[in-house]
């Protein structure tokens, strides 16, 4: 592995100053002139950030969760993206003392999955009624090394179950150099997704003990580096819990202003995971900055008006009542039915090997019917990354208003083939509904889309999109 130089965009001392100044300055005339710019859909700036930080009155709390709903429902509408994680070991050469996975812990039984068992966790997936999968594991590629990842990235898009398949895999794994992420764009990856895990160098020296994983700059300078390769689809996201979740937002900000300074584009999507229990780790019983309920909501409120078009995701590790109040404020895409173990799906006794314990337990059939009782539509469409609408080149057609027009259809008509092909009968009544509200607002162009797309499905057409 290069040891990389020293990044050059994270700031730690204005942070520190940002923070200072919100400990003390709660200026309500500020921050509502604040949440009016983010209702225009424009996205904030590192300061107006640090501004929304100070809010602690209950009544501009309020208005900051409305201003976080607007946002997210003229963007996105009700769409709600669903995908599942596909773990493919639990074997790390680091030493994160917060992760159930780290080389040290005999507590954990280890398991790296071969070929078929790839296959079969797919099958297992697809069975379900998913499309779209996050490949992750511990940060130890398996025999076989770099070229195992793009078997199976190989494996699962060969997988065919009736008229099921995986249409889009997303990575999530240690650091590559800039060929291995060449490698990866051409075995036809969705977003390479990276957890800087925290942006504050000393906690990150105290929380990564051993490994690779231990060389903050090697980490933080990944993205980078998929960008160079042509990964233009990226995700970023700290593990709230490790550090002031505050100095991690503005962290955030300061790595997402220079992807855009660099590059022409920010981040595809942030995941916003918090800490939860892991087997033999002490740490994550004890997070050493516990994050309320009520900062997480915070959290996702005011990433929602920061970055308005980046996607926000929120995995199983939550509630289904954290997840549902997250759905309104911001959130994006979820998981559903997830198992962090490997092999999980295909033998689902098996849990002891799993990273962390999941808050949410639920099939992905009853995900997908409580996110389409509450009115939202669930979306398992893969069509943007196959079009190639993806990077800036996603970001110029989001703008003037591409979620709501061509994701609003393409939603409605991944639903409906989920509900013809896998769907309970309480979720198609759910989904009959939820989808019937939507239509029932289009304007009549976006309507006859939806119709016309429906009725192919209905017929018998799969992959039906724009
Ligand atoms: S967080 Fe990732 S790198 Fe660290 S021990 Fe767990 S799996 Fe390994």
């Amino acid at each position: 592995m290069t040891v990389q130089e020293r990044i050059d965009w994270l700031d730690e001392a204005r942070i520190g100053a940002a923070l200072a100044r919100a400990d003390h300055v709660e200026d309500a005339a500020q921050v509502r002139e604040i949440l009016s710019k983010a209702r225009t859909l424009g996205g904030l700036s590192e300061d107006d950030v640090a501004v929304l930080l100070s809010v602690k009155d209950p009544a501009l709390t309020h208005e900051l969760y409305d201003a976080a709903r607007f946002v997210k429902t003229e963007i996105y509408g009700p769409r709600i993206v669903l995908f599942a994680p596909l773990y493919f070991s639990n074997i790390c050469t680091n030493e994160c003392v917060y992760c159930a996975f780290r080389r040290s812990n005999h507590e954990l039984d280890r398991k790296v999955l071969s070929m078929d068992e790839i296959e079969a966790e797919t099958a297992a997936l697809i069975d379900q009624g998913h499309k779209r999968l996050l490949l992750i594991g511990g940060e130890a590629f398996p025999k076989g090394g770099f070229q195992y990842l793009i078997d199976a990235i190989e494996r699962i898009y060969s997988v065919k179950r009736g008229r099921g398949e995986i249409r889009r895999i997303n990575i999530n794994v240690a650091p590559l150099s800039v060929d291995q992420f060449r490698q990866l764009k051409a075995a036809q990856i969705g977003t390479y997704q990276l957890f800087q895990e925290t942006y504050h160098r000393k906690t990150y020296a105290e929380m990564h003990l051993d490994g690779p994983k231990a060389d903050f700059d090697w980490r933080a300078s990944a993205i980078d580096r998929a960008m160079e390769a042509g990964i233009d689809d990226v995700g970023l996201g700290p593990l709230f819990g490790l550090a002031d979740w505050r100095f991690e937002v503005l962290a955030l900000m300061q790595h997402i202003a220079h992807l855009e300074a660099k590059f022409g584009v920010g981040c595809h999507t942030i995941s916003a995971p918090r800490m939860e229990p892991a087997v033999g780790s002490e740490v994550s019983l004890h997070p050493p900055h516990l994050v309320s309920d009520e900062d997480f909501k915070r959290i996702v409120a005011i990433l929602r008006l920061a970055v308005p078009y980046t996607g926000l995701i929120m995995s199983t590790r939550e509630t289904p009542e954290m997840r549902r109040e997250t759905l309104e404020l911001g959130v994006s895409q979820i998981s559903g039915g997830s198992r962090t173990n490997p092999g999980g799906y295909a033998t689902p006794a098996e849990e002891q090997a799993a990273q962390f314990t999941r808050g949410d337990h639920r099939s992905l059939d009853e995900v997908v019917r409580d996110v389409a009782a509450c009115g939202h539509v669930p979306s398992f469409c893969t069509a943007c990354y196959r079009m190639g609408r993806t990077g800036a080149d996603f970001m110029d057609l989001a703008k003037p208003g591409l979620i709501r027009e061509m994701c609003g259809p393409n939603a409605i008509s991944s639903f409906m083939e989920y509900m013809l092909d896998y769907g309970s009968g309480d979720t198609n009544a759910a989904g009959e509904r939820a989808i019937a509200g939507e239509v029932a607002t289009m304007e009549p162009k976006l309507k006859r889309y939806s119709e016309t797309m429906m009725r192919k499905v209905r017929e018998g057409k799969r992959d039906v999109f724009r």
